[in-house]
């Protein structure tokens, strides 16, 4: 997110344009650079970073950098969503430039259609999609005073298939732990069997949508998801992002799933 510091940077420029005005070159130069400095400066508020051109964007973090804190830190919340997200949907808007047929399709269905997508750049949209869906899925599963038990349908899914919630959630966080270098675990359901659910862990960003199935909720096990805060100490992460998952929302994706 361009922050306080993008602004008082703009601020300082604008000063420096003013005090040096009479150097034409110079004020140019600094003219030019005018109306991105002047972007940069606006987007100190709730809007994401500029925006790539393409069809992907990046959907604003839905809740403040520090609205997590003290589970989640804003510092990696930040740089997390403004910089890795960020890379991941430029990165697949440059994947899919030139080709129409894929530009159209929502970032789920290029990865539910992963066997088709042209050779070329289908190692593309499985990294850089993956990295754009499972994040953007990530940010709304978590909430400030997250809801901290499944309800529903859900909640009698997991009493059925993990014998209670605490039980999902040991094999849950067991899962997380168990990821051998970087990639996610994920508690899913499988639509073509009337929602089963699963615990699985994919690696790098690998989606659950390329095996059909649907993610209801999954952590991050990149060390960049953890490591200015919990340095080494995974199980700690893992541990406080548990406070943060708000099953309110898990259990209606639930429900959605079902519905079809
Ligand atoms: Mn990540």
């Amino acid at each position: 997110m361009m922050s306080r510091r993008d602004a008082l940077k703009t601020i300082a420029l604008t000063a420096g344009a003013a005090a040096w005005s009479q150097t034409p070159l110079l004020a140019s130069s600094l003219a030019g650079t005018g109306p991105h400095l002047q972007a940069a400066g606006g987007a100190s508020g709730a809007a994401p970073p500029a925006a790539p051109t393409g069809p992907f964007t990046l959907p604003p973090l839905p809740y403040a950098p520090d609205a997590l804190e003290p589970h989640l830190d804003a510092q990696t919340m930040t740089i997390h969503h403004d910089k890795h997200h960020a890379a991941y949907v430029n990165n697949l808007n440059k994947a899919v430039a030139g080709k129409p047929d894929l530009m159209k399709l929502s970032v789920e269905d290029l990865l539910r259609k992963l066997d088709t997508i042209p050779a070329d750049v289908r190692t593309a949209v499985r990294n850089q999609g993956g990295g754009h869906a499972n994040h953007s899925l990530l940010w709304p599963s978590l909430k400030k005073d997250a809801v901290q038990a499944p309800s529903g349908e859900l909640a009698k899914a997991i009493d059925k298939t993990f014998s209670s919630f605490s039980g999902f959630q040991d094999k849950f966080n067991a899962a997380a732990m168990s990821v051998f270098g970087s990639g996610w675990a994920w508690l899913t359901c499988d639509p073509r069997q009337a929602g089963l659910l699963a615990i699985e862990t994919s690696p790098n960003q690998d989606s659950p949508l390329a095996a059909g199935r649907v993610p209801l909720v999954g952590i991050d096990v990149w060390e960049h998801a953890y490591y200015l805060k919990f340095q080494n100490r995974r199980a700690e992460y893992v541990a406080a992002f548990a406070k943060v998952v708000d099953w309110d929302t898990i259990s209606s994706r639930y429900r959605d799933a079902l519905e079809g």
